[in-house]
C-alpha cells in the first residue's frame, strides 16, 4: 500500500479515538462548541483568539497551532445550516492534542505549517440551521459588500494571516449525484476559479493538483462518490477571491450519504481529507501530481431524488397509463416539540430514466393509487399509537382521522398520517402534493407510501418513519 493510503488507513481505523463526544449530531449550536473553545484555551498546542462577533454577539474564534512558514487557514459553517467540517474541525483538534502513533507527523508537520481554523463562521445562522446570517445575508455573497461583521470578520482574518491555502468548508445538498450516475457526490471538491474565462494561475493550478492527491486517496474509501462542484465564476464568493488574492484554495461540499441524515461518516471523511491534505502540503508531494486528475473528476450533477418508483401502471379521469414517480424528503422543525420531523413530496412524475434514487425501485407489473383513509374517527392519540399498524397498511390505510384536541404535533410519530381537518388533505397523486400511495399487485396491497416513506406490507419493518398531521 502506498504512503498515503496508509496514512489514510491508519486514520480511518482510529478515527473513533479522536471524534468530538460531544458533536453527535448536525443541528449544534455555539453554545455546544464554547466548552471545546475552553479545552483548547487549556491545552499548549492552541493559540485562541477571538477573531471578533457575529451580528448577535456569539464569538467568532481563530484558533492557531504550529510554527512553521507555511500558513494553511481553514474556515467552516458560512452557511449556518452546513455544519459537517465544524465537526471534523473539532474531531481534528483532538487529533493534535493526543499522544500517539502520529506524534513524528504532528512534529513535522507544526514545523513547517502554522494552521489557523475558523470553525463556524456564522454562529447566528447556526442557532437557527438556516444558511443565512441574521440580516439574511449569504455571507459568501458578501465578499464585496462586507454587510455583515461575519464576512468582514473573515476578510480581515484572511488579510492579517496572507494564507498559502485556504480551506473553504461547506455542505451541499444530497441530491447531488457524482457525474450522471446513482452515485451520490458525498464529497465534492473545487478549485475556485479567478475569472469568468476559468484561467488557470499557479495559484490555482497548486489547488487542482492538491485536490487531484485527495480524489485519488479518498477515492479508495468512497469509490466514485466524489465530485468536482460547478466552476462558474462567482465574483462575490470567498473562494474565488482568495484565491484571486494568491492563497490555493480548496472548497470542500459535504453531500449525501445512504442513511447518514447526521452526516457523521461524511464527517469522518472530511478528517481523512483534511489531514492527508496537510500531509500533501507538508512534504509538497501535491507538485507532482497531473492537472488531468483534476479534470477527470466527474462533474456534480443534480440526479438524484430520495425515492424512485419505476414502471407503475396508473388509472386516472378514465385513462390507464404508465408512470415513474419520484419523491423528495425535507427536514422541518415540529414548533410544539423542537423536534425533527420528515415532510415529503411528489417532485415528478412520468418519465424519470434520467433520475436515480436513493431508494429506486422498479415495480413493473403492480398498480398505484392513492393512500386511503380509515373511516372511523379515534378520539385519542392513545387509540392511534395502539393500532396494528401493519394491518393497516395490508388494507391500504394511509391515514386515520383523529379527534384529540389535546393532540398539538405537527407531525405523526407513527407510521400513518393523522388527519384532523378533512378539508386539508388531499389524496390526489399529484406533483408537489403530498406522498401518500398504495401500490397493488393483482389488487393485493404490496407496498404502502406514507409521507414518502415506502414500506413494504409483507415484512415488519423497523425503519424510523414518521406521517405527517393534516
Ligand atoms: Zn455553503
Amino acid at each position: 500500500m502506498s504512503n498515503d493510503l496508509d496514512f489514510a488507513y491508519r486514520l480511518y481505523y482510529d478515527y473513533s479515538n479522536y471524534a468530538e463526544q460531544n458533536l453527535t449530531h448536525k443541528r449544534f449550536r455555539h453554545s455546544d462548541i464554547l466548552p471545546l473553545i475552553n479545552n483548547l484555551i487549556k491545552s499548549k498546542i492552541f493559540s485562541v483568539a477571538e477573531a471578533g462577533r457575529s451580528v448577535m454577539g456569539r464569538e467568532i474564534f481563530l484558533i492557531k497551532a504550529g510554527w512553521g512558514d507555511t500558513k494553511i487557514f481553514l474556515w467552516s459553517q458560512m452557511h449556518g445550516d452546513e455544519s459537517t467540517a465544524t465537526m471534523a474541525i473539532f474531531d481534528l483538534f483532538n487529533f493534535f492534542m493526543f499522544s500517539d502513533g502520529f506524534n513524528d507527523f504532528k512534529n513535522n508537520l507544526f514545523a513547517r505549517t502554522t494552521i489557523y481554523f475558523m470553525p463556524m463562521v456564522n454562529p447566528d445562522g447556526a442557532e437557527l440551521f438556516q444558511r443565512r446570517n441574521i440580516f439574511d445575508i449569504d455571507l459568501n455573497r458578501d465578499f464585496v459588500q462586507l454587510q455583515s461583521p461575519e464576512a468582514k470578520i473573515l476578510k480581515d482574518t484572511f488579510e492579517k494571516i496572507k494564507p498559502d491555502f485556504g480551506f473553504n468548508l461547506h455542505d451541499q445538498s444530497k441530491l447531488y449525484s457524482a457525474g450522471h450516475n446513482f452515485k451520490p457526490a458525498t464529497l465534492s471538491f473545487l478549485a475556485p476559479p479567478i475569472d469568468e474565462e476559468n484561467t488557470i494561475d499557479n495559484v490555482r493550478a497548486i489547488s487542482m493538483k492538491l485536490i487531484g492527491k485527495i480524489f485519488n486517496t479518498m477515492s479508495s474509501f468512497i469509490p466514485g462518490h466524489i465530485a468536482k462542484y460547478n466552476d462558474e465564476y462567482e465574483p462575490r464568493a470567498f473562494g474565488d477571491n482568495f484565491q484571486k488574492l494568491g492563497a490555493s484554495t480548496i472548497l470542500i461540499e459535504s453531500g449525501g450519504w445512504n442513511d447518514d441524515p447526521e452526516k457523521q461518516f461524511i464527517r469522518k471523511l472530511n478528517f481523512i481529507s483534511l489531514l492527508s491534505a496537510f500531509k500533501y502540503i507538508e512534504e509538497g508531494s501535491f507538485a507532482n501530481e497531473p492537472l488531468e486528475t483534476y479534470e477527470s473528476i466527474p462533474v456534480n450533477q443534480k440526479d438524484l431524488l430520495d425515492v424512485v418508483l419505476r414502471n407503475l401502471k396508473i388509472r386516472k379521469n378514465g385513462f390507464e397509463y404508465f408512470i415513474d414517480i419520484g419523491i423528495i424528503k425535507n427536514e422541518f422543525m415540529d414548533p410544539a416539540s423542537s423536534k425533527y420531523f420528515v415532510k415529503s413530496s411528489i417532485e415528478e412524475i412520468g418519465d424519470l430514466s434520467v433520475y436515480f434514487g436513493y431508494e429506486d425501485i422498479d415495480l413493473s407489473g403492480m398498480e398505484i393509487l392513492p393512500g386511503k383513509t380509515f373511516p372511523e374517527e379515534f378520539l385519542s392519540i392513545d387509540e392511534v399509537e395502539n393500532l396494528d399498524f401493519n394491518s393497516l397498511h395490508l388494507k391500504g390505510y394511509t391515514n386515520v382521522l383523529l379527534n384529540d384536541k389535546r393532540f398539538s404535533l405537527s407531525y405523526s410519530p407513527f407510521p400513518v398520517n393523522i388527519i384532523t381537518n378533512k378539508s386539508l388533505y388531499s389524496d390526489e397523486i399529484k406533483i408537489e402534493k403530498a406522498a401518500n400511495m398504495i401500490i397493488t399487485k393483482d389488487s393485493v396491497v404490496t407496498y404502502v407510501i406514507i409521507n414518502g416513506f415506502l414500506i413494504e406490507t409483507a415484512v415488519r419493518s423497523e425503519k424510523r418513519i414518521n406521517g405527517m398531521v393534516y
